[in-house]
This record gives C-alpha cells, structure tokens and sequence, in this order.
C-alpha cells in the first residue's frame, strides 16, 4: 500500500504551486483567484526511496465566499479521510486567519499525522520570523518554505516521510 500526502489549506495559500514544483510538471492550474483548480489532483512521487502519492485538494475549494467556511470544512475533512500524512499549507505573508484556524480545527479533531508548511517565506532571512505565530495553530511540527522559490522543499518532504 502506498503512502498518501495530501496538502491542505484555504485558497490562495500556494497548494496548487507547492504541488507543482514537487511534482515536477504543470498539472495544477494556479490563478490568483481561489477555486480555480477544478479537480484534486493525484501524482505519484518519490522522496529518499519512499513512493507516496502526493494530493493537490484544491479542486474542493469554493467558488463563492457564501460556502467558504462549509466548503473548506469539507475539503480539510476529505484530505483527512484519505491522508496519511497531511502538509497544512498556511500563507506567511499573510499571517494565521480565521479560516486557517476552521482548518486547523477540523485536522486537530483527527489522529492525523499533520507538517504545518509556512509558505511565501521567499527570503528565509528577511522572512523567517513570520514562521513562529503558526506554531499558535497547536501541531508541533512548522517548516518555513517558499513553493514559488523552492525554498526548503526538501526539508518539507524530509518531515513528511519522516512520519511515515
Ligand atoms: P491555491 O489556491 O492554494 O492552490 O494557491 P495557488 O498555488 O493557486 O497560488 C495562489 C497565489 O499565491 C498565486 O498568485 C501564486 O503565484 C502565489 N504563490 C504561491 N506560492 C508562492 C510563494 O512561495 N511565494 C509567493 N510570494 N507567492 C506564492
Ligand atoms: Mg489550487
């Protein structure tokens, strides 16, 4: 039985474009709009000799502010149902918002193996500091990464086999 890593999170995180870059290809469609990606998408990856199947669960957000709590409940609820491993994708920049923490209450909920990812950290040394508030979202275990820039993907998906 393989492995599966799905990546969580509110629109506009980066999910689309983490998966992208560790995947390889151009699969995932990423727009500045949230819910632009249609379908979760699946690809099968390999990390230090482990295979795994890596989820994109984008294709679950929603189209409409009216739905976004809902929807982002469900998404988060279908990732869990299938996840082994689970990359919470949270936005740096953009610090922990309400629906980053309707997130986090769905994972906590579950005895999910959860690697919170702080993205958009594209200067580590200029950025880096806006990692630390995430740990207030409860998991242990918070890794500053830049999908865009593919800044510490490697230490991300050391994490992720590591809980395996
Ligand atoms: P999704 O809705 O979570 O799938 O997010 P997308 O992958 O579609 O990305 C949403 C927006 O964030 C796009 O404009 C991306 O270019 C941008 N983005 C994604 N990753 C990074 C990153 O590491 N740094 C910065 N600055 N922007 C990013
Ligand atoms: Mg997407």
């Amino acid at each position: 039985m393989k492995y599966t890593v799905a990546i969580v999170g509110r629109p506009n995180v980066g999910k689309s474009t983490l998966f992208n870059k560790l995947v390889g290809d151009r699969l995932s469609i990423v727009k500045d709009e949230p819910g632009v990606t249609r379908d979760r998408l699946y690809r099968e990856m390999e990390w230090s000799g482990k295979e795994f199947i890596l989820v994109d669960t984008g294709g679950l957000e929603p189209r409409t502010e009216d739905f976004m709590m809902a929807k982002i409940k469900q998404q988060a609820q279908v990732a869990i149902d299938e996840a082994d491993v689970i990359i919470f994708l949270v936005d740096g920049k953009a610090g922990i918002t309400g629906l980053d923490e309707d997130v986090a209450t769905v994972l906590r909920k579950q005895d999910k193996k959860v690697v919170v990812a702080v993205n958009k950290i594209d200067n580590y040394m200029r950025d880096q500091e806006n990692i630390f508030e995430f740990y207030g979202l409860g998991f242990e275990e918070v890794i500053g990464i830049s999908g865009e820039h593919k800044t510490n993907l490697g230490d991300l998906l050391d994490a992720v086999i590591n809980k395996f």
